[in-house]
């Protein structure tokens, strides 16, 4: 009589609880992946004439006018994709509203999604919340391949989606136009829906960010999820947004409407002005998330991790097995009290919790005192273990 049978089979998030750790021990937190510099000034300041010019009641459900058509324009501007604002843009609390409306308004229980694995956390929870039933397809270590005869097997007749998360979080693979296309093809053929998760799409070091729903016949069966929490390192805030056809869009809408009734209204002002930031801002963030990158990586190599380098996003799967014959969560937990530096233990990115077990995954979106404080404590790690 405790709680309902969905909340059974998936456990708290071990990303939050690996801060919540963090904190309890001082440790230098590289588990979450939230940003500790300051967002953009001008977002900032938009935000308090919001609040100040008393724009404090709910927006439109679906999203400020203003910031679904700064959101359409982003996507001609930079991706060539014509986006109708008024028919086909949902603004959510968060990429992660985005993805539990998009699954339950497309999915059946008993459906099958595709998700690649290792996958960022919610993925799973989305699924058992909407009924439908994960199935899995690795990344093959070291350099995180996708096997196209193996994703080819996982389609099934009960195969409803894919998830299709580039830059990925949290291998920092950048998918390739080739793999997209070879995914394109599987969805038309069995007539599945891909979901994407784009919320790295400005973190790139390498390759170049594809968007699903440009690929000829792609745009009728994918639904393009992003955010601003990222891009402007406003992860409290709480922005994000999933572009669909019309009636998927419908559907979307109606279960984001009862879940939340909408996003908050004064930061939705905000983040219209942050939409329209030139080239400039995004490739200077770039730039500097390469050499943050930079920092953590040389930081791992000298404290013996093996890992291969992300091409995007801002996390480094690292192997600690020539260093400790310890599983993830009991190194994680040791570096965490003992080093001072908090990361995430591998297997809370598998449902194979074994293919995790001698990894943990470290965030870079750190100030760079914050990562030579971690360099710091990491360089302590092969004397202490
Ligand atoms: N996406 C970030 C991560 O993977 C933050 C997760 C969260 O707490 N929502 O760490």
């Amino acid at each position: 009589m405790l709680a309902a049978r969905r909340t059974h089979s998936f456990t708290e998030s071990v990303i939050r609880e690996m801060t919540r750790i963090a904190n309890q021990h001082e440790a230098v937190d590289l588990a979450q992946g939230f940003p500790d510099f300051p967002m953009p000034e001008p977002m900032k300041e938009a935000a308090c004439a919001a609040i100040h010019g008393n724009i404090n009641q709910y927006a439109v459900t679906w999203g400020s006018s203003a910031l679904r058509i700064a959101i359409a324009e982003k996507y001609r501007r930079w991706y060539g994709m014509e986006v109708d604002h008024d028919r086909e843009v949902t603004v959510t609390c968060g990429a992660t509203e985005a993805m539990a409306a998009v699954f339950l308004a497309l999915l059946d229980p008993g459906d099958e999604v595709i998700v690649l694995e290792p996958y960022y956390e919610n993925y799973g929870p989305d699924a058992i919340l909407a009924g439908a039933i994960p199935t899995f397809v690795p990344l093959e270590r070291p350099h995180w391949t996708l096997d196209l005869d193996r994703l080819k097997k996982a389609f099934t007749k009960r195969t409803k989606a894919i998830i299709l998360n580039t830059p990925h979080n949290p291998t920092g693979r950048v998918f390739t136009r080739a793999e997209m296309t070879a995914i394109a093809e599987l969805c038309v053929r069995h007539d599945v829906w891909v979901i994407t998760d784009e919320i790295y799409e400005h973190i790139r070091y390498a390759g170049e960010h594809h968007v699903m729903a440009t690929w000829p016949e792609m745009r009728r069966r994918t639904i393009t999820i992003s955010g601003l929490s990222k891009t402007f390192s406003c992860t409290g805030w709480r922005l994000g947004y999933a572009i669909a056809p019309e009636a998927q869009t419908a559907a979307i809408r109606k279960v984001h409407d009862f879940l939340t009734v909408g996003a908050p209204a004064p930061l939705q002002a905000a983040g219209a002005v942050g939409m329209h930031f030139d080239p400039d801002y995004y490739n200077h963030l770039a730039l500097d998330y390469r050499s943050r990158r930079t920092v953590l990586c040389d930081a791992l190599t000298d404290a013996g991790f093996t890992f291969t380098q992300p091409e995007g996003a801002y996390y480094v799967l690292a192997d600690f097995s020539g260093l400790s014959d310890m599983d993830d969560t009991k190194f994680a937990r040791w570096m965490c009290e003992e080093v001072g530096v908090a990361s995430v233990p591998g297997s809370s990115f598998y449902h194979d919790k074994s293919l995790g077990r001698t990894m943990v995954r470290f965030a870079f979106c750190k100030k760079y005192e914050t990562l030579k404080r971690a360099a710091d404590r990491l360089a302590t790690v092969r004397a202490t273990v």
